[in-house]
């Protein structure tokens, strides 16, 4: 499984993808369920306290749970933890 660690950045003001949870602190995606699928999974830690946000996922399972079929979109996740901002690149084929 990889690793990612999201990139920390300053509270969205505009932006359209904006996950907030602050009182539950589990990942925002748990892709266990998705245990059939050959492809390698993926775990997004937050960049700031190294928090779960989301566990054993294809990139491509954001793109569908999100409805959208743009690549590259960025995704914010707000760390339940420490509360960033955690900018979620699903075009992750560079790492
Ligand atoms: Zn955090």
């Amino acid at each position: 499984m990889t690793d990612i660690k999201c990139k920390i950045i300053p509270e969205p003001q505009d932006h359209k993808f904006v996950f907030r949870q602050t009182s539950v602190k589990s990942p925002y995606f748990d892709g266990d369920d998705y245990a059939e699928v050959p492809s390698s999974k993926i775990s997004y830690l937050c960049g700031n306290c190294d928090f779960t946000l989301a566990k054993n996922i294809h990139s491509d399972q954001i793109v569908q749970l999100l409805s959208t079929d743009q690549p590259g979109l960025n995704i914010v996740l707000q760390c339940p933890q420490c509360e960033k901002f955690n900018e979620l690149r699903t075009n992750s084929s560079k790492i």
